[in-house]
Order: C-alpha cells, then structure tokens, then sequence
C-alpha cells in the first residue's frame, strides 16, 4: 500500500487506493484536513494538527504554521509575510525556525506533520503503510523538492514519488474519461500560489505539455487588498470575501460590504494570471479551442469572478466538478495507485519547469534539457578544452531561461581535472539526468581515463519563490537583448579565433600574399577589432563574413607551402 499525501501550505490531506478507489482519510474525529501546524511546548512537548492550531491564540510564537515557504529555502532570502515565530539560520546557512534555543529544519518540521498523516492513515486502514507518494508546486525548485523528500523519509516514508500538485488535480479530475486522446488545462488558485498546467492523455499516457505560474499569487493577496480598501484585519477581510462568493453582499458589524466592491478590487490581481495561462498555451502550441476541459482547483477559485475570468480566457465554462480543497490529494492517491499497480493502463510523463545547462565559454548559457522536457529524462553534452595543456574545467550547472550564464541560477559548480592535452584534445562528457521526482543529478566522465566526477547540486541552490517568477518574466522582457549579447558573445569569440590566426598566416607567407590583398585584409582586420571594442555585432558579423572570403586564399597558399617546404 502507498499513500498519497497532499502536503500544503496549510492543511495537508492523505489517503490510499481502496478496492480500486481513491479514499481520502480523516482523523480520530472525522476531519479530512489537517492544519499543516505544529506547536512546540516550553517542557519538549509537542502537538500537530488542530491541538496545535489551538494554541496559535494563546502561544502564537511557539506554533510554526505554512512551513512550506521556508523548505529548502536559503537564510538570507528573504520570507513574506514574516512568520510569527522565530526564524534564522540553520546548519549550511538554510533556513531554519528557532525555538528555546533549538534549531528545527522545515523539513524536521514538516516530518512531524507526515508522520501526524501516516499515523492517522495506519489507524484508519489497520497495517503499516510505510511509501507514499508526496505533491509539491510544480513551481518548487530541486531544493524544496529534495528537502520535501527527506521530511517525507524522516516520517518513516520511502518516498517512491514528488509529484507536481496540479499534475495530480488532473490526475483526480480523470482525463481519461475524455476519451483516448484529450487535453485539459488545470487553473489552480490557492492561498499563496498560482498554478496553471496543460496536460494531455493520449492512449494512456498521461503527458504534461507546459506549466507556469506565479509562486507569490493567491487567495492571501486577495486578502491583504481586501484589509485595505475596507479598512479591516485580514482575517475579517477574508471571511467577508468568502462569503461573497456565496451572496451579493453581507452585512458585517453594522456596515454593508458587496461583492461588486471586492471584484473591482481583486480585479488587478486576478488579471496577473492571463500572462501565465496565455504562456502556458503558447508553450504547449495549442490554442483553447484544442483544449477538451478546464479544471478549477484551489480555494480562491470558488470566487465566481475567477470562473469567469477563467471562461473569457479559454472560452468555455470552466469545471467545477473538483473538490477544490481535495482533487490534489485525491490525485496524489491516484499516482500510488499506479506505482503500486492498483490502477492500471495509465503512464504519468512530468515536465522540468526550467531549463537546465551549464556555462560555455564567453559566458553563455548552454541549455542541456530545455524547459517543459518530459521527466525523467538524461542528456548529456561533450565539451573540450579551449587552450593547450588545460588541465581542467570548470563546469558550472546553472538553470534558467536567460541567454547570459551570469543571469540565471547557479546551482553547483566544480571543478573537473584532466590531464594536460593539446587544444581540443580533452574531452569531457557532462551528463544530466533529471529523476522522475524533479531532481538533478550531474555527472562528468574524461572519456579518456573513463574516471566520473559527481557534481554536487544540493549545496549551492539559492532560488527564492520570486526569483523564479521573475526569471520566467525577465526571459522574455529582455529576451532581445539577451538574444544581441548572445550573438556578440559568439562573434567576438569566433573573432578572438580568426583575428591571431589571420595575424600568423601573414607573418609565415611573408611576400607571397600581395600588396594589396593583405592591405584589405589588415584594413577588415583593423575594422572587426574596433567592432568588438564598440560592440557592434551588425558590423563585427558582416566584417568577419568579409574576412573570411579574403582570407581563403591565404589558406590554400598555407596549405601549398606547406606542401612544397
Ligand atoms: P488552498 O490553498 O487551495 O486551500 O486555498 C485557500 C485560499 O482559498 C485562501 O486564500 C482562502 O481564503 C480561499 N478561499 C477558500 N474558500 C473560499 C471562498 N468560498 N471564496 C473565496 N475564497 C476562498
């Protein structure tokens, strides 16, 4: 038996396959969700789920709630809104949350919260159930994913599966029962996340085709500008616009509060996810009319603005048949069932939200598995060494969809050694390999020793929420000029090559190359040095096209001389 887990922000749901169905488990008091809290007492004692909930008002810093913004983040990023308990940092500089003096992990943290889970799943089905399947934001990074993984070991889980949470609204919604082949785009709008997803079943292969989204978008800044335009606390601001979705207006300590207000409110908010499902489409190459369904999930989505928002976008009623609170769970149960074999004629192909590559030279960005590549997935790429009797690389692994290294995220860097070879000779082959949970793994071979270096990816991963957003948004607003300083960098290194070479030719021909001829070359020559120096890449790429016409003579004349000596 393997148990899908729902691990969220706030509450967190488990459940198993029963008799080929998806059974979502409720605890000794017949609640599904468990609040993603824990409290920790002053004498070592400890509490989970809502007891825990129950001393946010008495104990607030002593009760550590949405921990899963601090997984596998770094100390120094920065956390929004600050928790009310105490945060610093931890062993290797990572985020930690700390109590009486003690340092507490997230995933220590969330460890309490699964094994809570596991507890009240072994109650509930009487027999141990030690795997499970656990979701996470298509949007986390292989850190958060990593460390989500080892909270789920520490519990006592093998974690046979990470799975991307609206992969597993679709996987709960049934593509299936559309027909052999179809495709249908999950909108998941939560408390602090946005999500959309594209997914495709086509005989039996369930594919997710793009994914995109807003790591910092949610039901909680609907909240916050709630608070403020009516002047109230948030908690009220949220209770009243949850009641909005229900009536037209309400009446709360005396005033009068509607829904047309909230709506032109929440408007500005809402409207910051056309880009991403607009995006998402355009990277799946399908347009909505190829869509068979558009699943809502996530609690904010029970707004009737957000359905309509959601049809004017991809031109038809949304579905709303999801429990909004449930489907991931439900879907995450459905994913053990696959992996135990419970369900079957059904394949699960996950996409990697972000390219992945390493640095080249010149500075640039060499993307080894490109953005939305099915995982699990292996590529690899061969590199040699650039100047003679090297004897090593540096191979930096960096993700990201910027064309300049410097611009995206590094993830590990080492240092690889070879031994000393003339220009070209060595050859180093990088492998990636992406596991079927997201995460990275490298590796280099010298393909002459056959001797493998494992390049260390945990370590240096320092990738908040924002950042991610903001690299998908960046790539695009400054993909013109990424793309100009591309095309430069690969110009002045084509020119750095050529311009000695042209240089060395003329010395060893010597009176062989004509007056005339090696003037227009030097004149060119002289041209293309100042373009690289005024970075004009129009004019470097055409000088160099002009040299290279020029020059063809003086390699055959090399090659004659050559010959002849
Ligand atoms: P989730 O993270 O999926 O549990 O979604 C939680 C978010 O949904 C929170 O921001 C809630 O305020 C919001 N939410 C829950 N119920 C409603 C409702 N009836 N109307 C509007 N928002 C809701």
């Amino acid at each position: 038996m393997i148990a899908g887990i729902d691990l969220g922000t706030t509450h967190s749901l488990v459940g198993v396959m029963e008799s080929g169905f998806p059974i979502l488990v409720s605890d000794g008091e017949g609640r599904r969700l468990t609040p993603s809290a824990v409290w920790f007492g002053a004498d070592g004692e400890m509490l989970v789920g809502w007891p825990a909930m129950e001393k946010k008002e008495v104990d607030p810093s002593r009760v550590v709630t949405s921990v899963k913004r601090l997984i596998g983040r770094r100390a120094n990023e920065k956390i929004e809104p600050n928790p009310d308990y105490p945060i610093g940092a931890g062993p290797g500089g990572w985020m930690s949350v700390l109590i009486d003096g003690q340092v507490l992990s997230p995933e220590k943290i969330s460890s309490h919260i699964l094994a809570k889970l596991k507890a009240d799943l072994e109650r509930s089905c009487g027999q141990v159930v030690d795997r499970a399947v656990i979701t996470v934001p298509a949007y986390f990074n292989d850190a958060q994913r990593a460390a989500t993984k080892r909270a789920g070991e520490m519990a006592g889980f093998v974690v046979e599966r990470i799975l991307a949470e609206p992969t597993a609204a679709a996987l709960a919604y049934g593509l299936d029962r559309l027909g052999e082949k179809s495709r249908v785009a999950v909108y998941d709008l939560g408390g602090g996340t946005f999500d959309i997803s594209i997914l495709e079943l086509n005989a039996g292969v369930f594919e997710v085709l793009a994914t995109n989204g807003d790591t910092r978008l949610g039901g909680d800044d609907f909240d916050a500008a709630l608070a403020a335009a009516w002047g109230l606390g948030v908690s009220d601001a949220r209770q009243i616009k949850c009641a909005l979705s229900e009536r037209d207006s309400i009446e709360f300590s005396g005033k009068s509060y509607t829904r047309a207000v909230l709506e032109s409110v929440c408007a500005p908010l809402l409207a910051r996810t056309r880009a991403h499902c607009l995006r998402s489409l355009a990277d799946a190459r399908l347009e909505p009319a190829d869509l068979n369904a558009v699943v809502l999930v996530g609690g904010a989505t029970r707004m009737p603005m957000v359905r309509r928002f959601v049809a004017g976008i991809f031109g038809r009623e949304p579905d709303t048949s999801q429990h909004p609170d449930e489907a991931v769970a439900i879907g995450a149960v459905i994913q053990a069932g696959i992996l135990e074999g419970s369900v079957q004629n059904l394949t699960l192909l996950d996409v990697t939200p972000l390219s992945l590559g390493i640095e080249t030279f010149g500075g640039l960005m060499n993307v080894i598995i490109p953005r939305n590549t099915t995982i699990p997935c292996k590529a690899g790429e061969m590199f040699t060494n650039a100047v003679a009797n090297q004897s090593g690389m540096k191979i930096t692994v960096l993700q990201g969809e910027r064309e300049m290294a410097r611009d995206n995220w590094p993830l590990g860097s080492m240092e690889v050694a070879f031994p000393p070879a003339t220009k070209g000779q060595a050859r180093l082959g990088v492998q990636f390999e992406l596991d079927a949970n997201g995460i990275l793994h490298v590796l280099a071979r010298d393909t002459a020793t056959g001797r493998d270096t494992v390049i260390d990816i945990q370590s240096a991963v320092e990738v908040s929420d924002e950042a991610v957003e903001k690299m998908l948004g960046d790539s695009l607003e400054h993909a013109f000029e990424d793309m100009d300083e591309r095309v430069f960098t690969e110009a002045r290194l084509k020119a750095e090559e050529m311009l000695p070479a042209i240089d060395s030719a003329l010395a060893q021909l010597g009176d062989g190359v004509p007056a005339d001829v090696r003037a227009a070359i030097l004149e060119i020559a002289g041209k293309a040095r100042a373009a690289i120096a005024s970075r004009s890449t129009g004019d470097l790429k055409k000088l160099l096209a002009e040299l290279d016409t020029l020059t063809e003579p003086l390699a055959a004349a090399l090659l004659e001389k050559a010959m002849a000596g």
